[in-house]
């Protein structure tokens, strides 16, 4: 931490549950956090899936930590082995952290942070680059202003910017000009999208748990609409099996699902396209042609993007990151999530060393520190947010000191 600034508040960008859990680590450790959340209200992206069960019961989605501060003002905390949905999770924990007389203050809601970087320091310039605070743009209700700060937790998520349906990672010829008859992350079908699929021809693309998510309820209205039809792509060449989590799966929930998918595909309630790699999408009669190689599908209305989600790095482009090419997570922590390398695997113990930067004092945080790769659970971002504020607060990063491990966790996800 460099000497000059210790009165500055330390930035953390994102008021989701792991934005919200850094500032309660924060505050315990005697520093001044100052929260920026771009939405009117915390938890702005847990309620874009509000409708979804999650498949972690609630003991995994609080921190310990938020917990003891919530209890402190007569807060009920929910039974540790329920599933709760992303709404009650807004709703029962993330909403009454947000309020919390210790918390609000420090909360800036509406306000985005456009971009980070360090006083008089472009990313080009090294001398005394340590000795100087971050500088933040922060845009709300009242305009831009810059804000300084010494250190920077990023937790802004990923949800905002989903992957292309383009098998080139890039969007398909014709997907920008679909936008309006694609949907991207998990759409309420059952909710205020009942309307826009009500006996339309739907096709569902990934092979993870938001699809299974989207092609249940799909099923679910069809059951009510007997003119739908739902189709399902995926890039794998056989889908004849999607139950992979183990029996005793921790996650329950995430099994649940998986049996319930698979029992449609054997009722043949669902059309399958394997080997599906999105080349083009074009509109003839109104309706939707996914073109893969020399093969094109049925027609259909709409489409649902369930093909993950990327991180927005662009507001970090004057600060000294380094990040793994392929995952695009921290470099030291990459080789313990990679999908490539993990395909249904654990998540190994990893704390502030492995999310540490050449610039120093600087950390990405929450889903958003994973990258491309599918598997984080909140149970992970808190043991990772306790952790930085440790390392912030005792100045220690060192290959040999990891003051605070996130859990090794096994899971799956898409
Ligand atoms: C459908 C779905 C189901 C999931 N189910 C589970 C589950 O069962 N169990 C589990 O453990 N995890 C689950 N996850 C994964 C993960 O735990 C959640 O995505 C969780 O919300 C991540 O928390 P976060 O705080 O890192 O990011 P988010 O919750 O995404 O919060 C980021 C916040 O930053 C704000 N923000 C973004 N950019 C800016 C900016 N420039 N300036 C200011 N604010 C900004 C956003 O508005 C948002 O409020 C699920 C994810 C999805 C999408």
């Amino acid at each position: 931490m460099f000497k000059e600034s210790t009165n500055l508040p330390v930035a953390v960008i994102g008021a989701g549950p792991i934005g919200l859990s850094a500032a309660v680590h924060l505050l315990a450790q005697g520093y001044t956090p100052i929260l920026f959340e771009a939405g009117d209200k915390a938890g702005s992206n847990l309620a874009r899936w509000g409708h979804v069960r999650m498949f972690s019961p609630w003991a995994y989605n609080v921190d310990p930590a938020a917990v003891a501060l919530l209890k402190q003002k007569g807060w009920n905390e929910p039974a540790g082995n329920e599933f709760p949905t992303g709404k009650e999770l807004l709703e029962q924990y993330v909403t009454p952290l947000a309020s919390h007389c210790k918390i609000a203050p420090h909360l800036n809601l509406n306000t985005q942070v456009k971009s980070v970087s360090r006083l008089n320091h472009d990313v080009l310039r090294t001398d005394g680059r340590d000795e100087v605070p971050f500088v933040l743009r922060v845009t709300g209700p009242n305009g831009d202003r810059d804000v300084k700060a010494q250190a920077v937790i990023d937790a802004s998520g990923t949800y905002q910017t989903p992957n292309w349906l383009g098998t080139h990672g890039i969007p398909a010829l014709g997907e920008n000009a679909a936008a309006d008859s694609i949907t991207y992350g998990v759409p309420n079908i059952l909710g205020y999208g009942r309307k826009q699929y009500a006996n339309q021809s739907v096709l569902v693309v990934g092979g993870g748990h938001s699809a299974f998510n989207a092609l249940q309820d799909l099923i679910l209205l069809a059951d009510q609409y007997k003119d739908m039809r739902v189709l399902w792509g995926v890039r794998n060449a056989c889908v004849a099996n999607v139950v992979r989590s183990p029996a005793n799966d921790e996650l329950q929930e995430r099994r649940r699902l998986e049996v319930r998918i698979q029992d449609l595909l054997e009722q043949g309630r669902i059309e399958v396209f394997s080997e599906l790699e999105i080349e083009e999408i074009n509109r003839e009669n109104n309706r939707l042609i996914v073109h893969s190689g020399s093969r094109k599908l049925p027609p259909v209305d709409r489409i649902i993007a369930a093909t993950g989600f990327r991180p927005n790095l662009s507001l970090l482009a004057e600060l000294r990151i380094s990040l793994d090419p392929a995952t695009q997570s921290p470099t030291r922590l990459a080789p313990l999530i990679d999908p490539n390398l993990h395909s249904c695997g654990s998540v190994p113990e990893h704390g502030c060393v492995e999310l540490s930067h050449p610039e120093q004092d600087l950390y990405i945080v929450g889903i958003k520190s994973y990258g491309r790769a599918p598997t984080f659970l909140l149970k992970t971002g808190y043991k990772q947010v306790q952790s930085v504020v440790n390392a912030l607060a005792t100045s220690e990063i060192s290959a040999d000191i990891n003051p605070c491990a996130a859990p090794a966790i096994s899971l799956c996800r898409g």
